[in-house]
């Protein structure tokens, strides 16, 4: 009994010199912590760092976020994707190559579940002026065969873009990641080794916390019965998510959601309620959730068995059963019950 006060009082003691040692290097390389919150991009962010003059990077991140947004906004005229959904054709920059590249390679791996040509349908349904409507199916069926064979040529960074006729693109699927890469590349410069990005839930955790433990990152719950699907602990990934409860109108009794599947042009029915991606790389584990959302749970394990190496999930359906893979099962905890994915 004396023998295990002991042991206790002994971990205890070097849990607290373990904390002390890291405040003393702490103020010892002149490090704080800084945080900001804004609205960008339809959400709220918030962007934390801890290192030498944080305010510096934190707020280069909120510049380059803000700026993001103007350019990537399908709404404002002002826009480069404005610009280029209205006139057919744009210069390309670093930032919209990007984008493209990724989105193409999300729309390879989906097999066709994420396009970013999937604007008009959206803007069909309305989703865009939030002037809600059911369109007409024959519409859509219209609209569908269109976007099977939409076209965007391009090559490099100020050389031009050019969309076929009758195609407009909106990077709402993918945005939000790429605004968390750009954030990593932002403190990485600044040489910020320890950093919290949340965009409106969608969390890039950049190094371990100021204490050198793992960041807790809560995974959002899209019914009220939980505060969280669980809490994943981890350093340096990208946790996005994406659920139909996010944006959607009801119309006659039935939801109509922001996740359209391109093959129907409807909002996805695919039995998820919420898909949450685990990845280093924060702009493809957004894509890859909206993806997800539109192949269900059998589609979404196929495409995570045969590129495991890129991301794991975390899938919620509409029955509330709860699935996660393999590679996340160390670091996921949770008061509900759920089953392991495996390869
Ligand atoms: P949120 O923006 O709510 O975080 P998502 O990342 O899933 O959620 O993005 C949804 C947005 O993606 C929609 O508002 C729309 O702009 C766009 N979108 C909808 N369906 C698709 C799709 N199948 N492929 C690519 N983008 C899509
Ligand atoms: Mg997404």
């Amino acid at each position: 009994m004396i023998r295990k006060n002991i042991k206790i009082i002994a971990l205890c003691a070097l849990v607290i010199l373990t904390v002390c040692v890291a405040l003393i290097l702490r103020t010892l390389r002149h490090e704080s912590t800084y945080e900001t919150s804004f609205f960008a991009m339809d959400t709220f962010m918030s962007v934390k760092a801890t290192g030498h003059n944080p305010k510096a990077s934190v707020e280069a991140v909120r510049d380059a976020i803000m700026a993001l947004d103007n350019d990537l906004s399908v709404t404002n005229p002002e826009s480069i994707v404005y610009r280029l959904n209205e006139t057919g054709a744009c210069v390309a920059d670093d930032d919209l190559i990007f984008l493209l590249n990724k989105s193409a390679e999300a729309r390879e791996l989906s097999n066709g579940a994420f396009n970013i040509s999937v604007y008009p349908i959206m803007k069909e349904w309305g989703f865009t002026g939030n002037e809600f409507k059911v369109p007409e199916e024959a519409v859509l069926n219209d609209l569908c065969k269109a976007l099977s064979v939409a076209e965007i040529s391009y090559t490099n960074s100020g050389e031009p873009v050019k969309l076929s006729e009758g195609t407009m693109i909106d990077f709402g699927g993918i945005a939000k990641g790429y605004a968390s890469k750009i954030a990593g590349d932002i403190f990485a410069g600044h040489k910020i080794k320890s950093a919290l990005i949340n965009l409106g839930g969608n969390v890039y955790a950049i190094g371990k916390k100021p204490d050198g433990s793992l960041w807790n990152v809560a995974v959002n719950s899209p019914d009220e019965t939980h505060k969280y699907l669980g809490i994943l602990s981890l350093s340096d990934k990208a946790v996005i998510t994406s659920g139909g409860y996010e944006r959607y109108f009801e119309k006659e009794g039935v939801i109509y959601h922001h996740i359209i599947d391109p093959s129907t042009g409807y909002p996805a029915r695919s039995g998820a309620q919420s898909v949450t991606i685990v990845s280093d790389d924060p702009t493809l584990a957004d894509a890859l959730s909206t993806a997800l959302f539109v192949m269900g749970l059998d589609g979404a394990a196929e495409l995570w068995r045969s590129n495991s190496a890129l991301f794991d999930f975390i899938f919620y359906d509409d029955k509330g059963n709860l699935f996660i893979t393999e590679g996340v099962k160390d670091v996921f905890s949770s008061d509900i019950a759920f089953e392991v994915i495996q390869k």
